[in-house]
């Protein structure tokens, strides 16, 4: 087989202003069947439980992301050297019915992407996207593994009743067996709660939780060497919430908490994923309406090439 190796557009060949606004201005495809990675967006805001706005937030993403430029200066990465890698679009999702939009959205992940063995790069849309593309995970490779960062731990059981929402993900998750517990790590958590001990569910379960106030003021370089041991060889997928940094470097979200991480620890957490079984990733809740400025979501597409660089499978120029 051939192997298309597409390459962002360059700056040079037109202006980064210009042109149509794919995720890194890669082509857009109809179909991942041939693609090693691919970005794929899922416009959905109807299960946030605060502010809305997150179905402009793959968009919007699309739109800052036109800034990325191929290789990465810290790491070395050339991910579009070795990796095949294109936009594939929108989910269609129905804005109407919750339930029917979870449905299409495991669909479309069991059928479009994960059949054709491609890792997905989800742009978001509020968190309830989690869970239909954990259920595509797990029915492909078994329990899987869990870098989930975030303010929040979203296991709630319900909320006002309704039992799939963008804080029940994680504990519908461990419900459905969709995770290997042991294997699962929630890291950022702060704020206040609706019960003081909110957090100890997941702790219950298995997952290890370090809220934000153990990862003030330092590196989280050494942090992420213990959950790569913990995450071992196994298939670990990725969640990572905008609403984990600060909301002073973003505010473009739904469910703001301060005291959150700046955007260096972030590029440390992704950083220090390289070398896991990554499975799939997904950069969610960047609520364009609460951030005019566009700094959230280009936060956010920073957040998703720097996964991108971690995928099994890319190579590093010396
Ligand atoms: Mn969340
Ligand atoms: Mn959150």
């Amino acid at each position: 087989m051939n192997k298309n190796y597409y390459q962002p557009l360059s700056g040079n060949d037109m202006p980064r202003f210009g042109g149509i606004a794919t995720m890194m201005r890669l082509p857009l495809l109809d179909s991942a069947a041939d693609l090693d990675a691919c970005f794929v967006g899922v416009p959905l805001d109807v299960g946030a439980s605060n502010r809305s706005g997150t179905r402009y937030g793959p968009r919007q993403i699309r739109t800052e992301s036109v800034l990325l430029r191929p290789y990465n200066m810290a790491t070395r990465a050339a991910p579009f050297d070795s990796l095949s890698v294109a936009d594939i679009g929108d989910v269609p999702v129905n804005t109407f019915h919750l339930p029917k939009a979870i449905d299409i959205i495991c669909a479309f992940f069991t059928e479009k992407i994960l059949a054709h063995n491609v890792i997905p790069l989800t742009l978001g849309g509020d968190h309830t996207i989690t869970i239909p593309i954990l259920r595509a995970m797990a029915e492909k490779h078994g329990p899987v593994g869990l870098v989930h960062v975030d303010a929040h731990a979203d296991v709630n059981a319900t909320m006002f009743g309704e039992p799939i929402s963008h804080g029940t993900v994680f504990y519908r998750a461990v419900e459905e067996g969709l995770l290997d517990t042991s294997r699962c790590v929630q890291m950022g958590l702060r704020g206040s709660g609706y019960a003081a001990d909110d957090f100890d569910y997941s702790r219950e379960q298995g997952m290890r939780v370090i809220q934000a106030e153990e990862l003030w003021h330092k590196s989280l370089t050494p942090l992420m060497a213990e959950i790569r041991a913990q995450m071992g060889n196994g298939p670990v997928y990725v969640s990572y919430d905008i609403d984990s940094f600060d909301p002073a470097v973003a505010p473009g979200t739904g469910t703001p908490e301060f005291g959150g991480l700046t955007s260096a620890q972030g590029l440390e957490i992704v950083r220090g994923l390289q070398g896991l079984n990554i499975i799939g990733a997904d950069l969610v809740e960047v609520s364009p309406p609460y951030d005019p400025s566009g700094n959230t979501a280009l936060l956010g597409a920073n957040i998703l090439y720097e996964l991108l660089c971690t995928l099994p499978g890319v190579q590093y120029r010396r």
